[in-house]
């Protein structure tokens, strides 16, 4: 099987999916890995550094941006967030297929770096689900969990930029139909 980019990025709403999503396929084919993001973000209490993000004080961020570090970076639900280059390069170097996980305007900043980057959308089956899943993964305070539901309107407003839209309701459909998009029947 061959896959259809080397680069595959994954969008949603936050909530929808996609960490779920892309964790699965890095699980189930080697040649995928995700790519990590630096956050100034506080850590989760699961999370650990370089396996879920970079995580950096504002200064060192701003420090990288100066750099020149990042393909892209945005702020996101006020936290800065960023893919650097040299860690997606890197990867590619060992012949990996990258799968990002960042918002809808990273996204579109990773396509104009490379064109030939399949941009996936996921979204929840409804509204009332994703504050559901959000309530449930309870990471969030109510307030981060609002902040997030502000930004659904405008998430939704980017989804024709994308190549793909898949609805995240039952999750091994959600995966299936993931599985037929990214790669090409030979
Ligand atoms: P995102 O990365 O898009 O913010 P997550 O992958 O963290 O979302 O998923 C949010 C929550 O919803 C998690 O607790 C996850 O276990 C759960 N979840 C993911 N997919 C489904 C699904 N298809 N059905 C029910 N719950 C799901
Ligand atoms: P969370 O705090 O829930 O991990 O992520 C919040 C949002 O930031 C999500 O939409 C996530 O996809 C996005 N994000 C994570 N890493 C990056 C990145 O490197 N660049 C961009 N632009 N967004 C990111």
């Amino acid at each position: 099987m061959e896959f259809v980019s080397p680069y595959i990025v994954f969008s949603a709403p936050s909530g929808a999916g996609k960490t779920t999503i892309v964790r699965a396929l890095e699980r189930k084919y080697p040649q995928m890995v995700i790519s990590i993001s630096a956050t100034t973000r506080p850590p989760r209490p699961t999370e650990q550094e370089g396996r879920d993000y970079y995580f950096l004080s504002r200064e060192e961020f701003l420090q990288a941006v100066g750099q020149g570090k990042f393909l892209e970076y945005e702020q996101v639900h006020g936290q800065y967030y960023g893919t650097l280059i040299e860690k997606v390069e890197a990867l590619r170097r060992k012949g990996k297929v990258v799968l990002f996980d960042i918002d809808v305007n990273g996204a579109q900043a990773v396509k104009k770096h490379y064109p030939e980057a399949l941009l996936i959308f996921i979204i929840p089956p409804s509204r009332e689900e994703l504050v559901k899943r959000l309530k449930l993964r309870n990471s969030e305070s109510e307030a981060d969990i609002r902040k997030r539901l502000q930004r659904l309107r405008f998430e939704y407003d980017q989804a024709h930029y994308f190549d793909f839209v898949v609805v995240n309701d039952d999750l091994s459909k959600a995966l299936t139909e993931v599985e037929r998009i990214i790669f090409r029947k030979s």
